[in-house]
């Protein structure tokens, strides 16, 4: 695609530079006319004929439509319908011109989006949480991120927001400029970060065998360890200082009382919340006056219900809700929202359940999987619609983001409503993909990255 845009662009300098003899003749407004004719040389756009589109926006599949694209921005700027016979008939002639893609046969679909990643970690099951942050370098970790990046392209993911390096720093903030801005030096997604993430002390990991009372081991933690109203704020300011688009909270966690296992494994596995609403609410309060959104990981009912409903956290409600394992009955039905409290409950708080994370680190009875299961099908019972598509993916393998997809239709979601999800609901609008596959009746394979193309 990059190749065929390129010659698209080349042509047109050499056939339409219409001014340039009148800027070389005039050394004065040179600049001026050949900017003039860089912007005009970018006018070239692409045309990709679609055998179908997938609409986002009203969820459906629309037959032989043509879109145009603009070179520059990679932005479609025109959805037309086009006749199949009339295109059939001059194919030899129209398809030859390369900035005219021919994807008949196939059904284009905004590039998915996967709204909750960990590029910097790879699958548990080859190295575990603790082994990676402890053993593997900060140069391993990064080149290891960068080979993710281009694996969750090449997936159909052309957007992803990052929940937090887990140890490895303002690496994300490298990594994001390397994928992005107007000279890339590597393929992936779009990418939006959260830098370290925020924790409050002892809650996190990794923890030491040897000197029990300290954060971390050797100087690293997973996520900046931060506690108090002032804390909190500088931590947010901190971390938007240091280039996060997203602002990552972990109000709950297993890990507070994990010392406890010798005694109590229950106790040691238990969740519990660790921020107070103060803490909550400036964190939300500083992250929100600086245009930056709070995404948060929790897990239980009682701390869901009260981020979302508290009148001491009205005006400060969090943008999007991490995992949400045990909260069963998720929202008022016929708002098809989160039951928010009423002055905030215009703006949805979206919903990302991360089946696959669950799914793939061990399912048994009366599991987190279990009750996530529950949580999911209750939301898809009332009909709730503010769900994104993020498989905390990285705990299993980039490339495999679809799985969350596959998960969610497995368990009762329609086809098109996941793939409205995995492209508008994730908020983040993004690329097109194509599939050859048949979205409506072989789901899992149409989505699968074998029939994905960019
Ligand atoms: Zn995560």
């Amino acid at each position: 695609m990059v190749k065929i845009a390129h010659l698209a662009l080349a042509e047109l300098t050499r056939v339409e530079c219409p001014n340039f003899e009148t800027a070389q003749a005039n050394a004065g407004s040179f600049l001026e006319e050949w900017n003039a004719v860089q912007e005009h040389d970018f006018e070239c756009p692409i045309q990709i004929y679609a055998g179908h589109i997938f609409d986002s926006e009203a969820a459906t599949f629309l037959p032989h439509r043509v879109l145009t694209v603009s070179e520059a921005s990679g932005l479609i700027i025109d959805v037309q319908a086009y006749d199949p016979l009339e295109i059939e008939a001059n194919t030899a002639k129209l398809f030859v011109n390369s900035n005219v893609i021919d994807l008949r046969s196939q059904t284009v679909l905004p590039g998915f989006v996967d709204a909750h990643v960990h590029l910097f970690l790879h699958p548990y099951s080859e190295t575990s949480w603790e082994d990676q942050l402890t053993k593997e370098s900060l140069a391993e970790r990064t080149i290891r991120a960068t080979v993710h990046a281009k694996r969750t392209l090449l997936a159909g993911f052309t957007t992803v927001r990052d929940l937090g390096t887990e140890g490895a720093g303002d690496a994300d903030i490298a990594l994001r400029k390397m994928l992005s801005g107007p000279s890339p030096l590597i393929p992936g997604p779009r990418y939006f970060c959260a830098n370290r993430a925020i924790v409050s002390t002892g809650s996190y990991g990794p923890k030491g065998s040897l000197v029990l009372n300290k954060e971390g081991i050797d100087g690293i933690t997973g996520a900046e360890v931060t506690d108090g109203v002032e804390g909190c704020r500088q931590a947010v300011r901190r971390q938007i200082g240091a280039g996060a688009d997203w602002i990552k909270v972990f109000l709950h966690h297993y890990r507070i009382r994990s010392r406890v296992a010798p005694t109590s494994f229950v106790t040691a596995r238990t969740s519990m919340s660790t921020f107070s609403l103060e803490e909550i609410k400036v964190m939300v309060d500083t992250a929100h006056r600086a245009g930056v959104k709070v995404a948060v990981h929790t897990q239980d009912k009682e701390t869901i219900n009260t981020i979302l409903t508290s009148p001491e956290l009205e005006g400060f409600r969090v943008d999007s809700l991490e995992h949400g394992i045990n909260f069963e009955q998720p929202h008022d039905a016929d708002r098809r929202r989160w039951d928010v409290a009423p002055a905030s409950s215009a703006k949805p708080v979206i919903w990302v359940p991360t089946l696959s994370a669950f799914y793939t680190s061990g399912r048994y009875e009366g599991g987190p999987w279990a009750s996530l299961v529950n949580a999911f099908r209750a939301a898809l019972r009332d009909g709730f619609e503010d769900i994104a598509c993020g498989g905390d993916t990285g705990v299993f393998a980039h490339g495999d983001n679809a799985l969350e997809l596959c998960l969610m239709v497995a368990l009762g979601a329609s086809p098109v409503q996941v793939l409205r999800w995995a492209t508008f609901g994730g908020g983040l609008r993004c690329r097109y993909i194509a599939t050859s596959g048949d979205l409506q009746k072989y789901f899992n394979s149409a989505v699968h990255k074998k029939n994905i193309i960019l």
